[in-house]
């Protein structure tokens, strides 16, 4: 159920939040949504107004005591009603569809701190870890995992295509000892482990606010991979989902709790699930797409939470100090912004990034990002919670229906595997006097998690 009143009463509102954040919205989207909010409730209402004539005409009939010219007249009345119900009902059904389809192209609304305009305009909130190293091209990481034996890009670029790789060796195991690393400080703040399917139905993602086939509402809209059915099935004519492979563990993870009513005693629901992320990165070209910096392929641990309205603002400062935790042990220079709303997507009423001190690269590189999705997702999902909700949230007016109130959805990288190992080589990587790396130092605390290797303390 999508906020019609809220779009109706605030049109605009509405249409300056969807310029600023460069959704490109069907002409007079919000407008046409207002006016056909108004034609649903009237036809709603004759519907029912009929609805009730029809029951009255019943009564008669039923309660005519054998008055035959009284039970004829209410059943030709009877009769004379009954189309004019139909009809209205498939003008109502036929106005919804309208409403749903243009209501859905409106995005989440804009916290009021969120900076307006392109990603040169997001506010640095804090800034972590040691001082920043210089910026040096032999600290690439690309050529320090060919020194070390980490990666192999060629073999996979036989294999499956450019933009693929294999992570060998300790690249295999720092991949491993990362995401157990993110996990238990996941786990440690309340957060429980999850592995999720990788290939999801294109409707859950849609709702999520994932476009599979539109490249017109926002950047993970180009970024996805279809499945197609089996041969045998596909021949058969049998219906199978449209499937995609997950972009984000973000959309298993919403989709867990679609069309549920989750008991506010229970809230928040903390979950870290890990899971591959795919993307097809159409259009990606230059110094991103080498080694590992933009790949179709990763392994994410991700955050997300299920909460009520009134907590979700708290919950995502929650999501940053632990995100600031897992960098911080990581030895990490790195910087938090607030993204401003061209960044924000469909679905995001706030973005934290995170980005990485990167020497190799001589610049900034994002490893984190968190959004607070409010009811974006929820709505769509429809993800209820009952309302003996938490003393001080704030589930006021429209929100609430019959004693259920739309819940609030948020996701942020724990760990985003590829980028990390980026950042801890270009950072760690140790150097003889003539110039050849000779190994990485690792962060301490990832030590525990560390299984083997040529050498027990990482490459
Ligand atoms: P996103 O879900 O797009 O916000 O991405 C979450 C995190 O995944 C980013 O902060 C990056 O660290 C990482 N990431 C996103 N896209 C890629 C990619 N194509 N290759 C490697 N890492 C990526």
């Amino acid at each position: 159920r999508l906020d019609y009143r809220g779009i109706s009463e605030n049109v605009l509102y509405k249409s300056h939040n969807a310029f600023n954040r460069n959704v490109k919205l069907p002409v007079g989207a919000v407008q046409t949504v207002a006016r056909l909010y108004e034609e649903y409730k009237q036809l709603l209402r004759a519907v029912q107004d009929k609805t009730t004539a029809r029951n009255a005409i019943q009564y008669r009939i039923e309660n005519s005591g054998g008055n035959k010219v009284l039970m004829r007249a209410a059943v030709e009345e009877a009769k004379a009603i009954k189309p004019e119900i139909a009809q209205l009902k498939a003008q109502l059904a036929e106005v919804e569809d309208r409403l749903v389809a243009i209501a859905l192209s409106i995005p989440n609304d804009t916290h009021p701190l969120v900076p307006i305009g392109p990603e040169s305009a997001a506010n640095i909130l804090s800034t972590h870890g040691p001082t920043p190293i210089p910026a040096s091209p032999a600290r690439d990481h690309v050529s320090i995992c060919r020194a070390l034996e980490l990666l192999d890009l060629e073999s996979a670029a036989v294999v499956t295509g450019t933009s693929w790789y294999y992570l060998t060796n300790e690249g295999a195991l720092l991949e491993l000892a990362l995401i157990n690393y993110a996990l238990s400080i996941a786990m440690k703040r309340g957060f429980t482990p999850v592995t999720t399917p990788d290939v999801v139905r294109a409707d859950i993602a849609r709702r999520c606010g994932f476009q599979p086939r539109d490249q017109s509402v926002g950047p993970p809209v180009s970024q996805m991979y279809h499945i197609a059915p089996p041969e045998a099935e596909a021949d058969s004519g049998s219906h199978h989902p449209e499937l995609v492979l997950a972009g984000t563990a973000e959309i298993p993870l919403a989709g867990m709790f679609a069309n549920k009513i989750i008991p506010s005693r229970t809230l928040p629901v903390k979950l870290v699930g890990l899971g591959h992320a795919f993307r097809a990165e159409a259009g990606a070209r230059g110094a991103d797409t080498r080694g590992l910096y933009r790949v179709h392929q990763f392994t994410k641990l991700e955050l997300f939470v299920v909460t009520a309205e009134g907590q979700s603002d708290e919950m995502m400062e929650e999501m940053k100090s632990l995100q600031t935790d897992i960098f911080e042990g990581l030895g990490l220079s790195f910087r938090v912004l607030d993204m401003p709303t061209e960044e924000l997507g469909a679905s995001a009423y706030r973005k934290y990034d995170i980005e990485a001190w990167m020497p190799g690269r001589g610049s900034w590189g994002e490893v984190s990002s968190t959004s607070n999705c409010t009811d974006y997702q929820a709505r769509r999902l429809h993800i209820r919670h009952d309302l003996q909700a938490p003393a001080d949230s704030n589930t006021a007016g429209s929100r609430v229906q019959a004693g259920l109130a739309f819940a609030h959805t948020l996701n942020g990288t724990a760990a985003a595997i590829p980028r990390l190992i980026v950042a801890l080589l270009e950072n760690g990587a140790r150097f003889d006097d003539e110039g050849q790396v000779v190994g990485i130092d690792l962060p301490r605390k990832l030590r525990p998690f560390w299984i083997g290797g040529r050498q027990a303390q990482g490459p």
